[in-house]
């Protein structure tokens, strides 16, 4: 007995060679190949009278074939088939090429159904290589698979044809018809009048007509967004019945810290920091992404949620604190120091003791001074509450690393990372702490209700308001030298200059954009491949401006291979103005704070991403100078133009994002197809109705029951799905 779960080879029909071909498709088993779906249809339902073809028009008849032989062509090397089919209202020929062996399953008086192109040559009217299969007799009611009907075309493999995928699903599909266990919920079946699967399956690969296949696909395409819903709906009512560390807020406290800042929080920092304020009074584990433009001010409000975990209820200037901690993670080491030192600056009258945790590094701030620890003696202070915020990269996600009491974890620039990695966090205590993510990366609302739908979301809506708008401009090779000459002005009144540059060439399955700024890990940038190809292209950069362009200037560069050490001394001095321009490539750190920076120069502008095109824009205008964004780009086409200028009409980073997301689509913003979502889904993804609606109803049941229990089938595929799937 075959079932759903049976693997593939066990299939009648499906010998050795081609198990290994599906396997490449991703299909293993029978469920598999039911739920491969075609990528599109071709129309061959309208079978008519021979005597009434068109030359021209793609046609389907039926007939008796009177003759069928192979010749050879002398000139081209080529077997012609050729073959001529009878109907009652005459005949017609069919040819196909260097196919020789349909002679053998064609024969003369077989009846066939022929579906092709009409074409004409000197012979005479003919079809064109047409698709055929044998029927018994000529009749309307025939079951046909190949012609006679909206046919599936499926993506194929080399050696996995349509005609054979549709050969084997179909029989399939009969068999299965009634022993595929319905997962939706018979109320949201009717709510939304979809077919039910059995019908939703058979009319996706063989629709009786268009208006099937789109009821069918409008099934489906819910379906998955429907199981993606419920699957974050229902990890974020698992969190919900845990409990986190309260945290009341202390107004007093936060106006103390705002009074000692050097400038007035913007009314949207102001209303995030409430929202989260509100969020860690309560029991229940804050899930909250803090998403704000490069420059929106993130930190500081990340800030006030830290000083108000550890201190709140206790008088500001009191040595005692709550003894709750803080965790702050950053993807690089430059970030992390960079925040170590703002950080404890911001808290240095508040008497909070601040540590500092890398892989190669440990230091602590304490009573106003910043010194080196050993890393085993800061742990041990952090294990004893002596240390209230540890600051730090992936190192913070050590056995070693233990908190006494961790309340609230905060991650800099690393989208979802933070919701799977906050439980590492907190293996050893039964408190789960409060989690808030900070990204400046847009994220269109689509995707705000699915992939972070597990999320709350604070908006930092408006920038500081010092910042002028920062002047974007496309720079065609031509006018290059104006370029360079207006940048080498800009330094010489004492400016600072980023230059980016792509890399060069591509590193094995990787695909043809450079990763969204902040959706990188570690993993995938240390890689030596690329770090020699960043390395080359930043050097070859360097040479050019350093030697040709710009000989009399401070030109240094800053790339994935150097030390980290390095790399810090560089951004310091670039931020003290020892530097006048600095090199890097897309990788190299995001959210590096160097106000008197006020140009940025991009090679190669057409290899990035609008989104990313503007996260490199926000590293500059940081203060109230007027700040520039240079596009060099040698691509001519339209569509570059058009996505170049989107940049310069716009400085809306949602804007931006959703037009990315439009062009490039939504695998592209989650490291391409390795999210696992089936394509239904991502297309799903820019369909805000659709997202809306899977939403509206997976709420609706799981507010109902959340553990889905009167779901079994649900729950079931809810889990396969969460296998499936990962956005990390
Ligand atoms: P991001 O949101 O990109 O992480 P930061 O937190 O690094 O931004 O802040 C960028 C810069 O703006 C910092 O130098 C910070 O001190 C400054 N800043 C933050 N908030 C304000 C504000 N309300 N007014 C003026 N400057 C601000
Ligand atoms: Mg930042």
């Amino acid at each position: 007995m075959i079932n759903l779960e049976t693997p593939i080879e066990d299939v009648p029909n499906i010998g050795l060679a081609y198990y290994k071909k599906l396997k490449k498709l991703g299909i293993k088993t029978i469920q598999d190949l039911l739920f491969y779906f075609p990528v599109r249809y071709e129309d061959f339902s309208n079978i008519i009278p021979i005597n009434q073809i068109k030359v021209g028009q793609i046609s389907c008849v039926q007939g008796r074939i009177l003759h069928i032989e192979n010749t050879q062509t002398y000139k081209k090397w080529m077997i012609i088939t050729e073959a001529e089919i009878e109907d009652e209202t005459g005949t017609i020929k069919a040819l196909w090429f260097n196919q020789p062996f349909l002679t053998k399953s064609l024969r003369q008086d077989d009846f066939v159904c022929m579906a092709g192109k009409v074409s004409l040559s000197k012979k005479g009217v003919y079809l064109n290589n047409p698709a055929f299969e044998k029927i018994s007799e000529i009749s309307e009611n025939d079951d046909l698979t190949h012609t006679g009907r909206i046919i599936p075309v499926y993506s194929e493999t080399k050696g996995v044809t349509s005609k054979w995928l549709r050969y084997i699903i179909k029989p399939l599909l009969e068999y299965f018809y009634d022993k595929m266990p319905e997962m939706l919920p018979p109320e949201i079946l009717k709510k939304y009048k979809f077919l039910p699967l059995k019908e939703a399956i058979c009319n996706i690969h063989f629709p009786e007509s268009f208006e099937h296949a789109d009821a069918a696909k409008a099934r489906f395409s819910f379906e998955n967004l429907f199981l993606l819903q419920l699957s974050m709906l229902r990890e974020r009512a698992k969190l919900m019945q845990k409990t986190a560390f309260t945290c009341p807020m202390d107004a007093a406290l936060m106006k103390k810290f705002t009074e000692s800042l050097p400038f007035q929080l913007t009314d949207s920092q102001r209303q995030c920091a409430f929202q989260i304020l509100k969020d860690i009074e309560k029991p229940v584990p804050m899930s909250r992404l803090l998403e704000g433009d490069v420059g929106s001010g993130k930190t500081v409000v990340a800030t006030m949620a830290a000083l108000n975990v550890i201190k709140g209820g206790y008088p500001a200037f009191a040595k005692a604190s709550t003894g709750k901690q803080v965790a702050f993670m950053a993807p690089t080491e430059i970030l992390a120091s960079q925040h170590f030192k703002g950080i404890s600056k911001m808290l240095e009258k508040f008497n909070i003791n601040v540590g500092y945790l890398t892989g190669k590094e440990s230091f602590v701030y304490k009573n106003g001074k910043i010194t080196e620890m050993k890393k085993k003696d800061l742990l041990l202070e952090l294990e004893f509450s002596q240390i209230n915020i540890l600051i730090g990269t992936h190192s913070l996600i050590q056995k070693t690393v233990k908190f006494s009491k961790l309340a609230l974890v905060i991650i800099d620039e690393q989208h979802r990372f933070g919701v799977s990695q906050r439980a590492e966090l907190t293996k050893n205590s039964k408190l789960v702490p409060h989690l808030l993510s900070m990204t400046a990366t847009p994220i269109p609302r689509t995707l705000a209700l699915t992939v972070y739908g597990d999320l709350d979301l604070s908006l930092i809506k408006e920038m500081p308001k010092n910042r002028k708008k920062i002047k974007t401009i496309i720079v065609n090779p031509e006018e290059r030298k104006s370029a360079y000459d207006f940048i080498h002005k800009e330094v010489k009144d004492g400016k600072g200059v980023f230059v980016i540059c792509p890399k060069i060439g591509k590193e094995e399955g990787e695909n043809d954009s450079a990763p969204i700024s902040g959706s990188f890990t570690p993993k995938n940038y240390n890689t030596s491949l690329l770090g020699a190809l960043e390395t080359k292209t930043v050097k070859q950069e360097y040479e050019k401006l350093s030697k040709e362009v710009f000989p009399d200037l401070r030109i240094t560069m800053l790339h994935g291979k150097m030390k980290t050490e390095e790399k810090q001394r560089v951004m310091l001095d670039f931020k003290k103005g020892e530097i006048d321009i600095l090199i890097s490539t897309s990788v190299v750190e995001v959210g590096v704070d160097v106000p008197r920076a006020t140009v940025m120069m991009i090679e190669g502008a057409e290899r990035f991403g609008l989104a990313q095109l503007h996260q490199f824009r926000g590293r500059v205008g940081r203060n109230d100078m007027q700040s520039y964004c240079f596009l060099f780009t040698t691509d001519p086409s339209q569509l570059n133009r058009k996505r170049l200028k989107a940049l310069v009409d716009s400085d809306n980073g949602f804007e931006l994002a959703q037009k990315d997301l439009e062009i490039r689509g939504p695998g592209q913003l989650y490291g391409a197809e390795q999210s696992g979502l089936p394509d239904v889904a991502m297309e799903g993804m820019l369909n805000i109705f659709l997202v809306e609606k899977t939403r509206a109803a997976a709420k609706e049941i799981i507010e109902k029951d959340p553990e889905l229990k009167n779901y079994p089938i649900l729950l079931e595929q809810v889990k396969n799905f969460k296998q499936r799937i990962h956005f990390e």
